[in-house]
């Protein structure tokens, strides 16, 4: 009889995650239209979302934020990504950037829209704090030059807690708060989960949906085909655990944000 009823319960949770993975296709669009404030009476045209996806290091863009990318690109969305180093740390930067760029292909993002920074300043290395003034500077000038309206990155405990990926949250966290990005860019921060829920692959899936956010991404199998087919672009990462990763991490199936709050605008700036 307990045999029968753990059958029942473990199929009934496989049909749940079935159902939210339908109903977040229809959802999604709800979703973003609200973070970007668009009209509840209005269509989302593909030409409202002008998304930038702010990362520290080449494989961030598909470790972490795989099912955001693959989601946004699916609806013709502009995506961009903004990469602030090189991933220098063991001296392959070149080697790496080429990786970036060819994993950036595989989820849908040309390289005439992949920048990756090149500064002594802001070099792969989690011993190294960088300069949140430097880092703001460098995000708010590509905000303004591709007029984005949405902008994606870490949150405070940066998805992995590298000190890099916590320095891009500070300076977005700041640009909202100084008031200096744009009236209608929304910020938001990629939900950093604990360890259980980040290792059990697309069974989180139903915490996410349940849980309080203003974005939830998910992907399917194509999807994860496609994030994986990604992950495997960097070649120079792919150690032992790395495939640990693409197994069982939450991050290739489930992306959630929540909103980086903004001060008053600082109308100087503008
Ligand atoms: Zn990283």
């Amino acid at each position: 009889m307990s045999v029968y009823l753990v059958v029942f319960v473990v199929l009934s949770y496989f049909v749940w995650i079935k159902c939210i993975y339908n109903r977040h296709r229809r959802t999604l669009v709800k979703s973003l239209k609200n973070v970007l404030d668009v009209s509840p009476g209005r269509e989302l045209d593909s030409a409202d979302i002008r998304a930038l996806i702010v990362t520290a290091h080449p494989d961030d863009e598909c470790m972490f934020f795989a099912p955001t990318i693959i989601r946004l690109v699916e609806l013709n969305a502009s995506v961009h990504l903004l990469c602030l180093s090189e991933g220098n740390y063991y001296h392959q930067g070149a080697q790496r950037k080429q990786e970036l760029l060819n994993s950036c292909a595989v989820l849908g993002i040309p390289g005439s829209r992949v920048t990756i920074v090149d500064h002594k300043k802001l070099p792969d290395d989690p011993k190294t704090e960088w300069s949140v003034s430097l880092v703001s500077s460098v995000i708010v000038k590509h905000i303004r030059a591709h007029s984005f309206n949405m902008v994606l990155t870490f949150d405070g405990r940066g998805v992995s807690g590298h000190a890099n990926h916590i320095a891009i949250h500070k300076a977005v966290s700041h640009l909202g708060s100084s008031g200096q990005v744009p009236n209608d860019c929304c910020l938001l921060s990629l939900v950093t989960v604990g360890l259980i829920r980040k290792y059990i692959s697309f069974l989180e899936l139903p915490l996410s949906w349940l849980l309080p956010s203003c974005l939830l991404c998910t992907t399917g199998s194509q999807g994860y085909r496609q994030a994986k087919e990604a992950m495997f672009c960097h070649r120079t990462q792919l150690l032992w655990f790395r495939h640990l990763y693409i197994a069982f991490s939450r991050y290739m199936f489930v992306n959630t944000f929540q909103i980086i709050p903004q001060g008053p605008k600082n109308l100087k700036i503008y």
